[in-house]
Protein backbone atom coordinates (compact mmCIF):
# COMPACT_ATOMS: atom_id res chain seq x y z
CA UNK A 1 0.00 0.00 0.00
CA UNK A 2 3.05 2.13 0.77
CA UNK A 3 4.62 1.16 -2.41
CA UNK A 4 2.92 4.24 -4.21
CA UNK A 5 3.69 6.94 -2.21
CA UNK A 6 7.18 5.97 -1.83
CA UNK A 7 7.88 6.55 -5.79
CA UNK A 8 5.60 9.14 -6.51
CA UNK A 9 7.61 12.73 -6.63
CA UNK A 10 4.49 14.07 -4.84
CA UNK A 11 2.45 13.18 -1.70
CA UNK A 12 -0.59 14.78 -3.32
CA UNK A 13 -3.41 11.94 -3.79
CA UNK A 14 -5.05 11.98 -7.20
CA UNK A 15 -8.25 13.43 -5.79
CA UNK A 16 -7.16 16.60 -5.07
CA UNK A 17 -5.38 16.83 -7.74
CA UNK A 18 -6.18 19.45 -10.79
CA UNK A 19 -4.63 18.93 -13.43
CA UNK A 20 -4.20 15.50 -15.58
CA UNK A 21 -2.02 13.80 -13.81
CA UNK A 22 -2.88 12.44 -10.49
CA UNK A 23 0.35 14.19 -8.89
CA UNK A 24 0.59 17.67 -10.82
CA UNK A 25 3.11 16.61 -13.15
CA UNK A 26 3.42 15.58 -16.38
CA UNK A 27 2.85 11.44 -15.94
CA UNK A 28 5.95 9.69 -16.80
CA UNK A 29 6.42 5.74 -18.15
CA UNK A 30 6.62 4.23 -14.44
CA UNK A 31 3.47 6.33 -13.31
CA UNK A 32 0.90 4.93 -15.90
CA UNK A 33 1.94 1.65 -14.70
CA UNK A 34 1.67 3.03 -11.16
CA UNK A 35 -2.02 3.67 -11.89
CA UNK A 36 -2.54 0.79 -13.79
CA UNK A 37 -5.93 -0.15 -11.77
CA UNK A 38 -4.90 -3.88 -12.07
CA UNK A 39 -1.51 -3.62 -9.51
CA UNK A 40 -3.30 -0.72 -7.78
CA UNK A 41 -6.79 -3.30 -7.49
CA UNK A 42 -4.30 -5.73 -5.71
CA UNK A 43 -1.51 -3.20 -3.66
CA UNK A 44 -5.20 -1.85 -2.23
CA UNK A 45 -7.39 -4.85 -1.86
CA UNK A 46 -10.20 -4.31 -3.93
CA UNK A 47 -9.82 -7.14 -6.67
CA UNK A 48 -7.83 -10.12 -7.71
CA UNK A 49 -7.78 -12.92 -9.90
CA UNK A 50 -7.00 -16.33 -9.58
CA UNK A 51 -6.28 -18.64 -12.48
CA UNK A 52 -8.25 -21.60 -11.04
CA UNK A 53 -11.53 -19.21 -11.15
CA UNK A 54 -10.30 -18.30 -14.69
CA UNK A 55 -9.19 -15.46 -16.48
CA UNK A 56 -11.34 -12.50 -16.93
CA UNK A 57 -13.80 -13.73 -13.85
CA UNK A 58 -12.09 -11.85 -11.21
CA UNK A 59 -13.51 -11.72 -7.56
CA UNK A 60 -14.01 -8.47 -4.91
CA UNK A 61 -12.28 -8.56 -2.13
CA UNK A 62 -14.52 -6.73 1.06
CA UNK A 63 -13.27 -2.85 0.00
CA UNK A 64 -13.59 -3.80 -3.28
CA UNK A 65 -17.22 -4.93 -2.62
CA UNK A 66 -17.65 -1.96 -0.56
CA UNK A 67 -16.71 0.64 -3.21
CA UNK A 68 -19.21 -1.71 -5.56
CA UNK A 69 -22.06 -1.50 -3.46
CA UNK A 70 -21.57 2.33 -2.91
CA UNK A 71 -21.54 2.77 -6.97
CA UNK A 72 -24.61 0.43 -7.36
CA UNK A 73 -26.77 1.97 -4.78
CA UNK A 74 -25.58 5.05 -5.92
CA UNK A 75 -27.24 4.10 -9.16
CA UNK A 76 -30.29 2.74 -8.21
CA UNK A 77 -31.72 5.63 -6.13
CA UNK A 78 -30.63 8.22 -9.08
CA UNK A 79 -32.69 5.71 -11.33
CA UNK A 80 -35.47 5.30 -9.07
CA UNK A 81 -35.34 9.32 -8.34
CA UNK A 82 -35.64 9.59 -12.69
CA UNK A 83 -38.75 7.78 -12.88
CA UNK A 84 -37.34 3.52 -13.11
CA UNK A 85 -38.43 0.79 -11.48
CA UNK A 86 -35.71 -1.87 -10.97
CA UNK A 87 -36.48 -5.74 -11.96
CA UNK A 88 -34.25 -9.13 -11.72
CA UNK A 89 -34.30 -11.09 -14.45
CA UNK A 90 -31.87 -14.52 -14.92
CA UNK A 91 -28.65 -14.58 -16.33
CA UNK A 92 -29.52 -17.68 -19.11
CA UNK A 93 -31.62 -17.46 -21.74
CA UNK A 94 -32.65 -20.28 -24.18
CA UNK A 95 -31.40 -20.06 -27.81
CA UNK A 96 -34.77 -19.01 -29.09
CA UNK A 97 -34.58 -16.34 -27.26
CA UNK A 98 -31.21 -14.74 -28.69
CA UNK A 99 -32.34 -15.99 -32.06
CA UNK A 100 -35.66 -13.78 -31.76
CA UNK A 101 -33.62 -10.64 -30.53
CA UNK A 102 -31.19 -10.50 -33.69
CA UNK A 103 -27.83 -11.63 -30.89
CA UNK A 104 -27.45 -14.80 -32.92
CA UNK A 105 -27.17 -13.50 -35.84
CA UNK A 106 -25.52 -10.51 -35.49
CA UNK A 107 -23.79 -11.21 -31.92
CA UNK A 108 -22.70 -15.09 -31.63
CA UNK A 109 -19.02 -14.55 -32.38
CA UNK A 110 -19.19 -12.83 -28.75
CA UNK A 111 -21.43 -15.21 -27.21
CA UNK A 112 -20.43 -18.61 -24.75
CA UNK A 113 -21.85 -21.61 -26.58
CA UNK A 114 -25.20 -23.19 -25.67
CA UNK A 115 -25.35 -25.26 -23.29
CA UNK A 116 -27.80 -28.60 -23.70
CA UNK A 117 -30.05 -29.19 -21.56
CA UNK A 118 -32.79 -31.61 -21.59
CA UNK A 119 -33.64 -31.25 -25.55
CA UNK A 120 -33.24 -27.59 -25.54
CA UNK A 121 -30.20 -24.93 -25.11
CA UNK A 122 -29.51 -22.13 -23.09
CA UNK A 123 -27.26 -19.68 -23.06
CA UNK A 124 -25.32 -17.41 -20.85
CA UNK A 125 -27.31 -13.79 -21.79
CA UNK A 126 -24.95 -11.21 -24.08
CA UNK A 127 -27.56 -8.68 -23.48
CA UNK A 128 -30.65 -7.72 -21.00
CA UNK A 129 -32.38 -6.32 -23.92
CA UNK A 130 -34.46 -9.43 -24.87
CA UNK A 131 -35.37 -10.38 -21.23
CA UNK A 132 -36.42 -7.07 -20.35
CA UNK A 133 -38.75 -7.16 -23.93
CA UNK A 134 -40.29 -9.81 -22.71
CA UNK A 135 -41.17 -8.54 -19.08
CA UNK A 136 -42.58 -5.45 -21.37
CA UNK A 137 -45.00 -7.47 -23.26
CA UNK A 138 -45.92 -9.66 -20.09
CA UNK A 139 -49.00 -8.38 -20.17
CA UNK A 140 -50.49 -5.87 -22.33
CA UNK A 141 -49.37 -1.80 -22.18
CA UNK A 142 -51.36 1.29 -22.17
CA UNK A 143 -49.96 4.21 -23.79
CA UNK A 144 -50.79 5.87 -20.45
CA UNK A 145 -47.76 3.60 -19.22
CA UNK A 146 -45.39 5.27 -21.53
CA UNK A 147 -42.30 5.85 -20.76
CA UNK A 148 -41.83 2.88 -19.23
CA UNK A 149 -38.68 2.99 -17.36
CA UNK A 150 -37.22 -0.89 -16.46
CA UNK A 151 -34.05 -0.84 -14.92
CA UNK A 152 -31.66 -3.91 -14.10
CA UNK A 153 -27.81 -4.22 -12.47
CA UNK A 154 -27.53 -7.48 -13.86
CA UNK A 155 -25.46 -10.08 -14.81
CA UNK A 156 -24.17 -10.70 -18.45
CA UNK A 157 -21.71 -12.79 -20.74
CA UNK A 158 -18.76 -11.92 -23.41
CA UNK A 159 -16.62 -15.23 -24.71
CA UNK A 160 -13.49 -12.84 -24.63
CA UNK A 161 -10.51 -14.14 -26.21
CA UNK A 162 -8.09 -15.33 -22.60
CA UNK A 163 -5.62 -12.55 -24.34
CA UNK A 164 -7.15 -9.16 -24.19
CA UNK A 165 -8.39 -9.88 -21.05
CA UNK A 166 -6.95 -8.21 -18.20
CA UNK A 167 -8.10 -6.91 -14.51
CA UNK A 168 -11.60 -5.50 -14.64
CA UNK A 169 -11.76 -4.13 -18.13
CA UNK A 170 -12.34 -7.16 -20.32
CA UNK A 171 -13.84 -9.91 -17.93
CA UNK A 172 -15.97 -12.47 -19.16
CA UNK A 173 -18.35 -12.03 -16.35
CA UNK A 174 -20.09 -8.55 -16.48
CA UNK A 175 -22.60 -6.75 -14.16
CA UNK A 176 -24.29 -4.24 -16.30
CA UNK A 177 -26.09 -0.82 -15.40
CA UNK A 178 -28.48 -1.16 -17.85
CA UNK A 179 -32.10 -0.04 -18.49
CA UNK A 180 -34.67 -0.39 -21.35
CA UNK A 181 -37.00 2.45 -21.60
CA UNK A 182 -40.17 1.83 -23.54
CA UNK A 183 -42.06 4.81 -25.20
CA UNK A 184 -43.36 6.68 -28.09
CA UNK A 185 -41.39 8.01 -30.99
CA UNK A 186 -42.35 11.34 -29.59
CA UNK A 187 -40.76 10.58 -26.29
CA UNK A 188 -37.82 9.24 -27.51
CA UNK A 189 -35.58 12.65 -27.79
CA UNK A 190 -36.68 13.62 -24.25
CA UNK A 191 -35.37 10.53 -22.81
CA UNK A 192 -31.94 10.09 -24.63
CA UNK A 193 -31.81 14.23 -22.91
CA UNK A 194 -32.57 12.47 -19.42
CA UNK A 195 -30.29 9.54 -20.14
CA UNK A 196 -27.45 11.63 -21.04
CA UNK A 197 -28.41 14.31 -18.38
CA UNK A 198 -27.93 11.88 -15.49
CA UNK A 199 -24.67 10.48 -16.93
CA UNK A 200 -23.53 14.06 -16.17
CA UNK A 201 -24.75 14.38 -13.00
CA UNK A 202 -23.04 10.57 -11.92
CA UNK A 203 -20.08 11.71 -13.42
CA UNK A 204 -19.82 15.13 -11.39
CA UNK A 205 -20.12 12.43 -8.31
CA UNK A 206 -17.39 10.41 -9.19
CA UNK A 207 -15.36 12.99 -10.06
CA UNK A 208 -14.86 11.65 -13.42
CA UNK A 209 -15.09 13.93 -16.98
CA UNK A 210 -15.59 12.62 -20.47
CA UNK A 211 -12.50 12.17 -23.16
CA UNK A 212 -15.70 12.79 -26.05
CA UNK A 213 -18.92 12.21 -27.06
CA UNK A 214 -19.40 10.04 -30.02
CA UNK A 215 -22.02 9.14 -32.06
CA UNK A 216 -21.80 5.47 -33.02
CA UNK A 217 -23.04 4.66 -36.31
CA UNK A 218 -23.02 1.84 -38.49
CA UNK A 219 -20.11 0.83 -40.81
CA UNK A 220 -19.58 -1.82 -43.71
CA UNK A 221 -19.89 -5.68 -43.41
CA UNK A 222 -22.92 -7.82 -41.87
CA UNK A 223 -23.33 -7.53 -38.25
CA UNK A 224 -25.76 -4.92 -38.95
CA UNK A 225 -29.30 -5.50 -39.30
CA UNK A 226 -29.67 -4.22 -43.12
CA UNK A 227 -32.91 -1.54 -42.40
CA UNK A 228 -31.90 1.59 -44.23
CA UNK A 229 -34.65 3.52 -43.12
CA UNK A 230 -34.56 2.49 -39.24
CA UNK A 231 -31.38 3.75 -39.50
CA UNK A 232 -31.89 6.88 -40.84
CA UNK A 233 -34.68 7.79 -38.34
CA UNK A 234 -32.90 6.80 -35.41
CA UNK A 235 -29.50 8.52 -36.33
CA UNK A 236 -31.76 11.26 -37.13
CA UNK A 237 -33.10 11.26 -33.46
CA UNK A 238 -29.75 10.87 -31.97
CA UNK A 239 -28.05 13.55 -33.85
CA UNK A 240 -30.84 16.21 -33.04
CA UNK A 241 -30.54 14.87 -29.47
CA UNK A 242 -26.57 15.55 -28.94
CA UNK A 243 -26.85 19.26 -31.43
CA UNK A 244 -29.17 20.41 -28.62
CA UNK A 245 -27.47 19.33 -25.66
CA UNK A 246 -24.62 21.79 -27.18
CA UNK A 247 -22.20 18.68 -26.35
CA UNK A 248 -19.30 18.54 -28.70
CA UNK A 249 -19.31 15.07 -30.16
CA UNK A 250 -17.53 13.33 -33.30
CA UNK A 251 -19.44 10.42 -35.50
CA UNK A 252 -17.71 7.05 -35.97
CA UNK A 253 -18.70 4.25 -38.36
CA UNK A 254 -18.23 0.82 -37.38
CA UNK A 255 -19.16 1.49 -33.97
CA UNK A 256 -23.10 1.03 -33.43
CA UNK A 257 -25.11 -1.86 -31.70
CA UNK A 258 -26.41 -4.40 -34.30
CA UNK A 259 -29.78 -2.81 -33.89
CA UNK A 260 -29.31 1.06 -33.57
CA UNK A 261 -26.68 3.28 -33.28
CA UNK A 262 -25.48 4.83 -29.84
CA UNK A 263 -24.25 7.81 -28.35
CA UNK A 264 -21.42 6.37 -26.38
CA UNK A 265 -19.50 8.94 -23.63
CA UNK A 266 -15.62 8.12 -24.17
CA UNK A 267 -13.54 7.75 -21.44
CA UNK A 268 -9.46 7.51 -21.50
CA UNK A 269 -6.97 5.01 -19.06
CA UNK A 270 -3.97 5.73 -17.72
CA UNK A 271 -2.13 5.07 -20.83
CA UNK A 272 -4.55 7.05 -22.89
CA UNK A 273 -6.32 4.10 -24.07
CA UNK A 274 -9.95 4.84 -25.16
CA UNK A 275 -12.91 3.46 -24.27
CA UNK A 276 -16.84 3.47 -23.43
CA UNK A 277 -18.23 4.02 -20.30
CA UNK A 278 -22.10 5.21 -20.74
CA UNK A 279 -24.44 4.88 -23.51
CA UNK A 280 -27.60 6.02 -25.33
CA UNK A 281 -29.16 3.97 -27.85
CA UNK A 282 -31.85 4.09 -30.14
CA UNK A 283 -33.65 1.41 -31.11
CA UNK A 284 -36.47 0.31 -33.79
CA UNK A 285 -35.74 -3.29 -34.19
CA UNK A 286 -35.95 -5.40 -31.02
CA UNK A 287 -39.46 -4.29 -30.36
CA UNK A 288 -40.78 -5.35 -33.85
CA UNK A 289 -38.81 -8.48 -33.21
CA UNK A 290 -40.53 -9.65 -29.94
CA UNK A 291 -44.03 -7.82 -31.56
CA UNK A 292 -43.95 -5.22 -28.30
CA UNK A 293 -47.09 -2.96 -28.12
CA UNK A 294 -49.01 -0.39 -26.34
CA UNK A 295 -52.75 0.85 -26.93
CA UNK A 296 -52.71 3.98 -28.01
CA UNK A 297 -55.29 7.23 -26.88
CA UNK A 298 -57.05 6.16 -30.16
CA UNK A 299 -57.51 2.72 -28.87
CA UNK A 300 -54.97 1.23 -31.60
CA UNK A 301 -52.51 -1.06 -31.23
CA UNK A 302 -48.95 0.87 -31.64
CA UNK A 303 -45.28 -0.16 -31.64
CA UNK A 304 -43.46 1.10 -28.64
CA UNK A 305 -39.47 2.91 -29.36
CA UNK A 306 -36.63 1.39 -27.02
CA UNK A 307 -34.30 3.42 -25.75
CA UNK A 308 -31.06 1.22 -24.06
CA UNK A 309 -29.48 3.38 -22.02
CA UNK A 310 -26.30 2.88 -19.16
CA UNK A 311 -25.02 5.19 -16.56
CA UNK A 312 -21.51 3.99 -15.85
CA UNK A 313 -22.10 0.75 -18.15
CA UNK A 314 -20.49 -2.08 -16.60
CA UNK A 315 -19.55 -1.95 -12.89
CA UNK A 316 -16.44 -3.54 -13.63
CA UNK A 317 -15.16 -0.99 -16.05
CA UNK A 318 -16.39 1.74 -13.99
CA UNK A 319 -14.45 0.49 -10.61
CA UNK A 320 -11.31 0.55 -13.38
CA UNK A 321 -11.66 3.72 -14.28
CA UNK A 322 -12.20 5.09 -11.47
CA UNK A 323 -9.36 2.88 -9.70
CA UNK A 324 -6.87 4.80 -12.36
CA UNK A 325 -8.39 8.12 -12.03
CA UNK A 326 -8.13 8.92 -8.28
CA UNK A 327 -5.18 6.15 -8.00
CA UNK A 328 -7.40 4.47 -5.26
CA UNK A 329 -8.16 8.05 -3.27
CA UNK A 330 -11.39 7.52 -4.26
CA UNK A 331 -14.17 10.71 -3.32
CA UNK A 332 -15.31 10.38 0.64
CA UNK A 333 -18.76 8.83 -0.50
CA UNK A 334 -17.14 5.95 -2.44
CA UNK A 335 -14.11 5.51 -0.21
CA UNK A 336 -14.05 1.68 1.79
CA UNK A 337 -12.92 3.37 4.69
CA UNK A 338 -14.06 7.28 4.98
CA UNK A 339 -12.76 7.94 8.37
CA UNK A 340 -9.78 6.55 10.46
CA UNK A 341 -9.65 6.97 14.16
CA UNK A 342 -6.37 7.80 15.34
CA UNK A 343 -6.03 7.84 19.16
CA UNK A 344 -2.31 9.19 20.18
CA UNK A 345 -1.59 6.81 22.78
CA UNK A 346 -3.72 3.75 24.57
CA UNK A 347 -5.05 6.41 27.07
CA UNK A 348 -7.31 7.99 24.10
CA UNK A 349 -8.57 4.42 23.14
CA UNK A 350 -12.12 5.02 24.85
CA UNK A 351 -12.60 8.20 22.96
CA UNK A 352 -11.42 6.32 19.66
CA UNK A 353 -14.35 3.44 20.01
CA UNK A 354 -17.14 5.94 20.97
CA UNK A 355 -16.30 7.61 17.53
CA UNK A 356 -16.13 5.15 15.42
CA UNK A 357 -19.66 3.59 16.91
CA UNK A 358 -20.57 7.09 16.62
CA UNK A 359 -19.64 7.53 12.64
CA UNK A 360 -21.19 3.36 12.30
CA UNK A 361 -24.83 4.70 13.78
CA UNK A 362 -24.55 7.68 10.89
CA UNK A 363 -23.92 5.01 8.39
CA UNK A 364 -20.26 6.04 7.79
CA UNK A 365 -17.47 3.39 7.39
CA UNK A 366 -14.75 3.89 10.16
CA UNK A 367 -12.00 2.01 11.68
CA UNK A 368 -9.30 2.78 14.08
CA UNK A 369 -5.59 2.42 13.81
CA UNK A 370 -4.98 2.34 17.50
CA UNK A 371 -0.94 3.27 18.76
CA UNK A 372 -0.39 -0.68 18.61
CA UNK A 373 0.17 -0.03 14.38
CA UNK A 374 3.24 1.91 15.16
CA UNK A 375 4.14 5.85 15.78
CA UNK A 376 1.08 8.35 14.81
CA UNK A 377 3.22 9.40 11.22
CA UNK A 378 3.49 5.99 10.51
CA UNK A 379 -0.37 5.23 10.65
CA UNK A 380 -0.94 8.52 9.25
CA UNK A 381 1.08 7.67 6.24
CA UNK A 382 -0.66 4.24 6.12
CA UNK A 383 -4.32 5.89 6.10
CA UNK A 384 -3.14 8.17 3.46
CA UNK A 385 -6.02 7.19 0.58
CA UNK A 386 -8.69 7.11 3.56
CA UNK A 387 -10.61 10.65 3.62
CA UNK A 388 -10.57 11.53 7.33
CA UNK A 389 -8.21 11.39 9.65
CA UNK A 390 -9.08 11.76 13.10
CA UNK A 391 -6.33 12.70 15.71
CA UNK A 392 -7.49 12.11 18.92
CA UNK A 393 -4.92 13.33 21.93
CA UNK A 394 -5.08 13.65 25.47
CA UNK A 395 -6.43 17.40 25.15
CA UNK A 396 -8.88 16.68 22.68
CA UNK A 397 -9.82 13.55 24.94
CA UNK A 398 -11.15 15.53 27.89
CA UNK A 399 -13.28 17.37 25.74
CA UNK A 400 -14.72 15.02 23.45
CA UNK A 401 -12.98 17.26 20.38
CA UNK A 402 -11.39 15.77 17.70
CA UNK A 403 -8.05 16.80 15.05
CA UNK A 404 -9.42 16.09 11.53
CA UNK A 405 -6.62 16.22 9.01
CA UNK A 406 -7.79 15.75 5.36
CA UNK A 407 -6.10 13.55 3.36
CA UNK A 408 -5.30 16.93 0.59
CA UNK A 409 -3.32 17.88 3.79
CA UNK A 410 -5.31 19.88 5.36
CA UNK A 411 -5.69 20.10 9.32
CA UNK A 412 -8.64 21.72 10.83
CA UNK A 413 -8.48 22.70 14.36
CA UNK A 414 -9.76 20.25 17.44
CA UNK A 415 -13.55 20.65 17.57
CA UNK A 416 -16.00 18.80 18.70
CA UNK A 417 -16.86 15.77 17.50
CA UNK A 418 -20.56 15.99 16.63
CA UNK A 419 -20.17 19.03 14.73
CA UNK A 420 -17.15 17.29 12.36
CA UNK A 421 -19.51 14.09 12.08
CA UNK A 422 -22.39 16.28 10.51
CA UNK A 423 -20.52 18.18 8.23
CA UNK A 424 -18.56 15.06 7.19
CA UNK A 425 -22.08 13.28 6.52
CA UNK A 426 -23.67 16.07 4.94
CA UNK A 427 -20.92 16.07 2.15
CA UNK A 428 -20.78 12.31 1.83
CA UNK A 429 -24.63 12.42 1.68
CA UNK A 430 -24.53 14.97 -0.85
CA UNK A 431 -22.15 12.53 -3.14
CA UNK A 432 -19.54 15.75 -3.26
CA UNK A 433 -16.18 15.30 -4.23
CA UNK A 434 -14.81 18.47 -1.71
CA UNK A 435 -13.55 17.16 1.72
CA UNK A 436 -14.63 20.21 3.73
CA UNK A 437 -17.13 22.79 2.80
CA UNK A 438 -15.50 26.45 3.49
CA UNK A 439 -12.02 27.22 5.22
CA UNK A 440 -9.82 24.43 6.93
CA UNK A 441 -9.53 26.38 10.31
ZN1 LIG B 1 -30.26 -3.17 -24.26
Amino acid sequence: MSRRADRCPSPKPRGECPGASPCGHPPAREETAMHDHRKLGRELGLFDTDPLIGAGLPYWLPDGATVRHTLEEYIRVAERRAGYRHVYSPVLGKRELYELSGHWAHYSADMFPPMDLGGEQVVLRPSLCPHHAVIYRSRSRSYRELPLRMAELGGMYRSEFSGVLGGLTRVRAIQLNDAHVFCTLDQVAEEARAALEMIRQAYAALGISPARYRLSLPGPGGKYVAAPEMWQRSTALLTDVLDRSGLPYQAAEGEAAFYGPKIDVQVTDGAGRESTLSTVQVDFYQPGQFDLSYIGADGGRHRPVMVHRSIIGSVERAVAHLIEQHGGAFPAWLAPTQLVVLPISDAEMPNAEALARHCTDLGLRAEIAGPERGSLGARIREARLVPYQAVIGAREAAVDHVALRLRDGRRLDPQPVSGVLTRITALINAHSTDLWDGAAS
